[in-house]
């Protein structure tokens, strides 16, 4: 049995014959490794590490952090596909998205590239005769990301990058369903010549999130997950005095208007609800179609839905893979029968999906739901499987209150070439990343990630602009270059 250990001051850390927890093959159903749990020992150990590590890397001139930082760049693109490979192997999406994700984590390497940019700061000549004002950005120190399954070379990558540049040292705990795409991370970063302990790679589940959140070392935290945790993880880390971000979940909405073409909005429905088997937090889980064409949709979408080719994630024909684990394809195998219950019209049976891999993976096909109303489980609840609920509205007005009044606020979309209906979207809608004719709009690399609402806890995006003001504090300076002799006074212009 393969054994994942924590990574810390630039190597594997040795077994410590504490508690493991099982990590899965998801097509196979069979475990294939088994990955060390921290401790809040072992979290007090990978902190002072990076704190110590931190003193100097924060120094270190931004050639020199340019330098790694490029070097990480090159060794992450020359082994994307083995990353890929890897993401594919415990998380169960295939290869191609596998290779898509690596991708986006990819750009935003790019983006802490040019840190030395994104850190020029501003400087204000003669405020007073011979007295200048300016501001200094510095790092914060050891700062740490908690990372969801779904996503698990993405996601540290959107942080740990721009925290690094930055000049932080940064502990990451990643997913403990699927962690070796971090261990693979971290390696690069050593590879890149980046010092010992600047990335911390620490394992486990709330135990271990509990003592990060908890560390008095620990300056900033940055998380992406489910709302419940995201929302506690905001609560205790800013309680405690720390900067906070708090990526949650999602309920994603399509709008569709009359005028758009059904084949084009079938094929981004497809896409974008079963892609990863919906088990992305920018998939969308709801359309919204405004006026009479449901059941044109609903016949379009079945019938793509159905030829899906469900199968292992490294099979080349498979389309869709498996869910992450079995308890998250009973949690949402229980959602399909919950909506049949509550009298939603099961269009589309993805428990009746056939597919190529081993019967004890967690299979499940895409699921289509139409006749929807918003007060069944099946609409309130963030599924995270491949489950569309299709719902039928008048007019635009009303497709905008049904997106405003639910308490995610993640990502919303609408289908249209209506231009002034797509202006109207774009601005009267309560979410934070918006798709015109996109079905996902996730924001490139420069303009930073967040949704709105129950999706979000803390006032910054992760990456972009938002990230470098996150992962830095503004000193302000005023100086008098030359020195003289002052009065008591309080100082005044002159
Ligand atoms: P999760 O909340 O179960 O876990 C996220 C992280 O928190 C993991 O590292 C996990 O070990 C830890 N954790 C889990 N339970 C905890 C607890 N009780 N206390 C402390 N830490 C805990 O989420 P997940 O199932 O891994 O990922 C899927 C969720 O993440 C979905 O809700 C999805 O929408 C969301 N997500 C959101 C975004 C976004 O950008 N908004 C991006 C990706 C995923």
């Amino acid at each position: 049995m393969r054994h994942i250990t924590h990574w810390i001051d630039g190597k594997a850390a040795d077994a410590s014959g504490a508690r493991t927890g099982a990590v899965f093959d998801p097509a196979t159903g069979r475990q294939v490794a088994e990955v060390e749990m921290a401790t809040a020992a072992v979290v007090d150990r990978a902190v002072k590490g990076a704190a110590a590590a931190g003193v100097q890397w924060g120094r270190m001139s931004l050639t020199r952090r340019m330098a790694v930082l490029f070097r990480f760049r090159q060794l992450l693109d020359d082994g994307a596909g083995e990353l890929a490979a890897i993401v594919t192997a415990e998380h169960g999406k295939v290869r191609s998205d596998a290779a898509g994700e690596v991708a986006r984590g990819l750009e935003v390497v790019e983006f802490a590239c040019g840190v030395a940019e994104l850190l020029k700061a501003d400087h204000s000549v003669d405020v007073s005769t011979g007295v200048d004002a300016y501001t200094l950005r510095q790092p914060l120190g050891v700062v740490a990301g908690i990372t969801p399954f779904n996503f698990p070379a993405m996601v540290p990558l959107w942080m740990a990058p721009l925290a690094i540049a930055c000049g932080n040292s940064f502990v990451l705990k990643p997913s403990e369903r699927d962690p070796s795409a971090s261990v693979w991370l971290a390696e690069r970063w050593a590879d890149a010549g980046l010092p010992e302990g600047v990335l911390q790679v620490v394992h486990g589940d709330k135990e271990a999130v509990d003592a990060v959140v908890a560390h008095p070392q620990v300056q900033a935290v940055s998380f992406v997950g489910s709302t419940p945790v995201a929302r506690a993880i905001y609560q205790h880390a800013s309680a405690a005095g720390k900067r906070v971000q708090a990526l949650g979940g999602a309920k994603n909405h399509l709008v569709v208007m009359g005028d758009a073409d059904p084949d084009v909005v079938a094929d981004a429905l497809v896409n974008s609800a079963y892609g990863s088997a919906g088990e992305r937090c920018m998939a969308v889980s709801v359309a919204v179609v405004v006026g009479d064409g449901t059941d044109a949709l609903v016949e379009k979408v079945a019938d793509r839905g159905a030829r899906l080719v469900v199968g292992p994630g490294d099979a080349p024909a498979s389309e869709m893979g498996p869910l992450v684990t079995r308890a998250h394809l009973d949690k949402v195998r229980g959602y399909v029968e919950a909506g049949v219950q509550a009298g939603a019209q099961l269009v589309l049976d993805g428990r009746q999906h056939g597919h190529g891999g081993d019967p004890a993976g967690f299979w499940l096909g895409p699921t289509l739901f139409d006749g929807v109303r918003p007060d069944m489980t099946i609409y309130r609840d963030e599924i995270f499987g491949p489950v569309l609920c299709v719902m039928s509205v008048g007019s635009l007005d009303e497709a905008i209150a049904l997106v405003n009044a639910n308490p995610y606020g993640n990502g919303a979309a609408i289908f249209t070439n209506d231009m002034a209906a797509a202006r109207r979207f774009e601005v009267e809608v309560e979410a934070g990343m918006v798709g015109v004719n996109v079905p996902i709009p996730v924001p490139m690399a420069y303009y930073g990630f967040g949704g709105w609402g129950a999706s979000i806890f803390g006032d910054h995006d992760i990456y972009g602009p938002d990230g470098v003001r996150f992962y830095t504090r503004a000193k302000k300076v005023t100086a008098r270059p030359l020195a003289h002799r002052g009065s008591l006074s309080f100082p005044t212009n002159q």
